[in-house]
Parts: structure tokens; C-alpha cells; sequence
């Protein structure tokens, strides 16, 4: 049997080799940009995660902008908070939700906050814009996929994007610099569980 001595000298020496790698990368990077940043996938997670990184910016004292591309049928604790601290909010408030099935309406919904949403990808002064729902706008052909990804190329070198939905289009996640594919391994519906206020809106 290998004694403990040992054992934890071994330890030592892979913890060891382990920061001197990971110290290696934090080293190499050195480019100082805003990033594209995709979550997608099936998996609860998604917006959860773009509006964590809103209060993430919010927290340290810079500016947020969100555009919410579908509207659900409830009120939204995130909105209520962050609106509170300064975070434009453009909700996608006529048209289209689960329910309707109106493509022209849709459209025309889409197309309206969009017009917000470009606004804000050419505003220098907003640190993080999250484009939350947006992959099945594209998805669903109410934008426009090249006038989606110029925008985004456009935009000032500083600010970063958050996109989220699921199914996101190849081409938004070449572009993007970090890919999130959220998996659902388990999910409480499954099991009957109703949505809560306060976790799951
Ligand atoms: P969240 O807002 O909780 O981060 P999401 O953005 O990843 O979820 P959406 O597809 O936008 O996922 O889902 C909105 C609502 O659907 C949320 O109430 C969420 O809990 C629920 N949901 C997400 N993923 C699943 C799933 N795999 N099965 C059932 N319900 C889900
Ligand atoms: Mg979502």
C-alpha cells in the first residue's frame, strides 16, 4: 500500500502541474473585447443565465440593455428588479406569444423591438446587451438572419451580447466566442411539477 506521505506528495505535484497550466492560459489571453455569448439548448438555464450576467454588469456599475423577444403570459421578477436599476427593458408586447399563430402580427411585432435591439448594438455606452428568446425569431423567419448578424459584427468593440433560445442558428454560434448548450437532464414539469413565480419567472 502506498503510504500517505506519498500520496499526498503525489497530490501536490498534480495539483501543481494543474496551476501552472491554468496560469499559462490566464497569461495567454490578453485580448481585451467585448464577447458574443450564445445559450442554448433545451434545458432550463437560458435566460436564467443572460439575465444573471445583466445584474453581473448591473452590480459593478455599468450599463444593461435587454430586448425580450417573446412576451410570456406572466410578469417577470427580473424585469421588476432591473428595471429599478437603470436596465432599458423593450418587450416584445404585441403579436406574437405561444398562443398566437398570426405571421404578419408576429412579424410586425418582431420587427418593432428589433428596431430597439439595433439601437442598442450601436450604442457605445451599454457594457451588455441581452437579446433573450431571440434564435426563434430568426427560426421562425420574423428577422431577417444577415441583418441580424451585421448588427451584431457591427457593433462597439467594448459591449458584449448575450443571444439565448433554443435551436440557435449555425451561423450565431460561428460567430459567437462562447457556445452554452444547456442540457435537460431532469426537469420538474416532467414530473407535473407547475412553474413557480419567483424561480422559473
Ligand atoms: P429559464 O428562464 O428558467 O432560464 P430557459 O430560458 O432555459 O428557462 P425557456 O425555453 O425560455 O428556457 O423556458 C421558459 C420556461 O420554460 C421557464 O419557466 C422554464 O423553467 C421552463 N423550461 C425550460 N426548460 C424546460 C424543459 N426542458 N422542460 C419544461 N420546462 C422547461
Ligand atoms: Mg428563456
Amino acid at each position: 500500500m502506498v503510504d500517505k506521505a506519498v500520496k499526498d506528495e503525489r497530490h501536490k505535484a498534480r495539483q501543481q502541474k494543474l496551476k501552472e497550466n491554468v496560469d499559462k492560459r490566464v497569461d495567454a489571453a490578453q485580448t481585451e473585447r467585448g464577447v458574443l455569448i450564445v445559450i442554448t439548448g433545451n434545458g432550463k438555464g437560458k435566460s436564467t443565465s443572460g439575465f444573471g450576467t445583466v445584474a453581473r454588469c448591473v452590480g459593478h456599475g455599468y450599463k444593461a440593455a435587454v430586448v425580450q423577444f417573446i412576451k410570456g403570459t406572466w410578469d417577470c421578477g427580473e424585469r421588476n428588479l432591473l428595471e429599478g436599476a437603470g436596465v432599458e427593458f423593450q418587450v416584445m408586447n404585441t403579436g406574437f406569444t405561444w398562443e398566437t399563430q398570426n405571421k404578419e402580427a408576429d412579424t410586425a411585432a418582431a420587427q418593432k423591438v428589433w428596431q430597439a435591439a439595433k439601437r442598442m448594438l450601436a450604442d457605445p455606452s451599454l457594457h451588455l446587451v441581452l437579446l433573450d428568446e431571440i434564435t426563434y425569431m430568426v427560426q421562425y423567419g420574423y428577422l431577417d438572419l444577415d441583418e441580424v448578424i451585421d448588427a451584431l459584427n457591427a457593433r462597439p468593440e467594448e459591449q458584449s451580447v448575450v443571444l439565448t433560445g433554443r435551436g440557435a442558428h449555425r451561423r450565431l454560434t460561428e460567430i459567437a466566442d462562447t457556445v452554452s448548450e444547456v442540457q435537460p437532464l431532469k426537469h420538474a414539469f416532467d414530473a407535473g411539477i407547475k412553474a413557480r413565480k419567483g424561480v422559473d419567472w
